[in-house]
C-alpha cells in the first residue's frame, strides 16, 4: 500500500494510519493500527509503517509514493509525500540505469569486495555493472520495449503508461537489430520522453501489468485507490493472481501475525 509521509511530531516522517487494509471487501469493516517500524538501509531514508489489521489477520507495509516494494530504490524521483522533486532528476532512481546506458555509461564493473570493516557490502548501492544490468531489464518491462513481450502485453503497458504503441514498437525492434544495452537504455529513455507529466502512477499501473509488483493501492488519507489498469489485459507476462497479489503486497514484512 502506499500513502504519502508527512512530517508529525518531532518532525518524524509518518503516513496516517489507513482505515482499510488491502484484505477489505466492500463493506468489511477493518481495524488498522501500527505495528511496527521498519528501518532500512536504504531505499527511504526514514523508517516505514508496518500496519496490521486485526479483522483480516494480516501485516502490510505502507510505502512513500515513488518507492514501490520492489528492490531498494526509488521508481521516480518524488518526495515522501508524493510531490514532485527537481525537474528530471532521475538520480537514485530505478530508472537511472536506463538513462546512463542511453549515453553509453557503463557503471563499474569491479566486483563488490567483502572486508573486515564491511562483512556484508550492500549489492544494490548504484554504480555496479551487475545493479545497472538488473535495473535496466526491469525498466524494458516497465516500458513495453522488452524485445520478448509479445503485442497484446506491449499494447497493455502502452495503455497504462498512456504511451503511443508505435514508440515501444520501434524500442523493440531497435534492440533486437543492435541488442546492446545503449539501444536498450534509448528504447527505455525514448518511451520515458513519451510520458505525460507526473508519471508516478502509470509506471505503477504498468509495473503491476508487467508483473513486477502487485496491484499498487494508495490510500489518500479518506479512501484506498487501486491505480488504474485494466485486469482484462494483463499479459501473458503479468501476475494477477491473488497469491501473488498479497505475496507483494506483503513484501518481506513480519511473515506471521502475532497473536
Ligand atoms: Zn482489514
Amino acid at each position: 500500500m502506499i500513502a504519502p509521509y508527512r512530517p508529525g511530531e518531532a518532525g518524524f516522517l509518518r503516513p496516517e494510519v489507513p482505515a482499510v487494509c488491502p484484505f477489505a471487501e466492500a463493506g468489511d469493516a477493518c481495524a488498522v493500527g501500527v505495528h511496527h517500524w521498519r528501518e532500512r538501509r536504504t531505499g527511504p531514508r526514514h523508517p516505514l509503517m508496518v500496519a496490521r489489521c486485526a479483522v483480516h489477520e494480516v501485516a502490510f507495509t505502507v510505502y512513500p509514493p515513488g518507492h514501490v516494494p520492489y528492490g531498494q530504490r526509488a521508481l521516480v524521483a518524488v518526495g515522501p509525500d508524493g510531490s514532485a522533486v527537481r525537474d528530471g532528476d532521475a538520480s537514485a532512481t530505478l530508472l537511472e540505469a536506463a538513462r546512463d546506458a542511453a549515453d553509453g555509461r557503463a557503471w563499474e564493473r569491479s566486483i563488490p569486495t567483502w572486508s573486515d570493516a564491511d562483512p556484508d557490502p550492500d549489492l544494490d548501492l548504484p554504480g555496479w555493472w551487475s545493479t545497472q544490468r538488473r535495473h535496466l531489464d526491469l525498466a524494458l518491462r516497465l516500458t513495453g520495449v522488452d524485445p520478448e513481450l509479445d503485442d497484446r502485453a506491449r499494447e497493455a503497458r502502452c495503455g497504462a503508461l498512456d504511451v503511443d504503441t508505435l514508440v515501444t514498437m520501434e524500442g523493440a525492434r531497435a534492440i533486437r537489430d543492435r541488442p546492446g544495452y545503449r539501444a536498450r537504455g534509448r528504447a527505455v529513455v525514448d518511451v520515458l520522453a513519451a510520458l505525460p507529466t507526473s508519471p508516478l502512477r502509470r509506471l505503477l499501473a504498468a509495473g503491476h501489468l508487467a508483473g513486477l509488483w502487485g496491484p499498487p493501492l494508495w490510500w489518500d488519507g479518506a479512501v484506498l485507490r487501486p491505480l488504474a489498469f485494466r485486469p482484462a489485459e494483463r499479459g501473458a507476462d503479468g501476475v494477477s493472481s491473488a497469491s501473488a497479489i498479497r505475496s507483494t503486497n506483503l513484501g518481506r514484512g513480519p511473515p506471521a501475525a502475532p497473536g
